[in-house]
């Protein structure tokens, strides 16, 4: 059996990358990973499911263990990704996703150079604006501060190796799929697969 692939996403928010992955995710080949965070649990979100939520001391504990892939202090709130569940994972041929922000992203960038990593950025700021809008979750001043981070946060979008910009949803679902074979179909990663052939040549 292959490996799987180890994806990083970033994305700012508003651009649809939770519908995104929601969809992606129905493959049972990919495996989400959950991330630890000392951010307090928002309404609707689950211990487990949606974060593994700790007190800070036990989140500085496990960096200082190695407990963690890579971790970021994002809006002053530490988020990190428990390093062993997504070794195991990997090594089971699941592909392995990511949902991080991009100063943990580079870190998994020295870490892991195999990796793959993808930007999801919507089709402009101004329709970022429009569905922030739409939401009605966010005061005007919170969509502003939203809008010029998203903005920052889209200059980085070259550091990563596929940009998905999320126009049309289905499209960027199959954008995604697509960015994710190419990858499983490298010669590199088809190496059990080519050694299988050759045993019967
Ligand atoms: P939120 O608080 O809205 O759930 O997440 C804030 C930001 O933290 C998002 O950009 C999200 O992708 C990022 N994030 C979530 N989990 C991790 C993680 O494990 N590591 C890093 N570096 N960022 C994360």
């Amino acid at each position: 059996m292959n490996k799987g692939i180890l994806i990083v996403v970033s994305a700012p928010s508003g651009c649809g990358k939770g519908t995104i992955l929601a969809e992606v995710m129905k493959d049972e080949k990919f495996y989400y990973s959950v991330s630890a965070t000392t951010r307090s649990p928002r309404p609707g979100e689950t211990d487990g499911v949606n974060y593994h939520f700790l007190g800070r001391e036990q989140f500085e504990e496990l960096i200082k263990t190695g407990g963690m892939l890579e971790y970021a202090e994002y809006c002053g709130n530490y988020y990190g990704t428990p390093r062993d569940k997504v070794l195991e994972k990997i090594n089971e041929g699941k592909n392995v996703i990511l949902e991080i922000e991009v100063q943990g992203a580079m870190q998994i960038r020295e870490k892991c150079p195999e990796a793959v990593f993808v930007f999801i950025a919507p089709p402009s700021v101004a329709e970022l604006r429009n569905r922030l809008e739409k939401r009605g979750t966010e005061t005007p001043e919170v969509i502003n501060q939203r809008v010029s981070e998203a903005a920052q946060e889209i200059s980085f979008a070259y550091r990563y190796d596929y940009v998905v910009v999320n126009n049309i949803l289905e499209d960027a679902v199959n954008d995604f799929i697509s960015v994710i074979r190419a990858e499983e179909l490298k010669a590199e990663n088809q190496k059990n697969i080519i050694d299988e052939v050759l045993k019967n040549a």
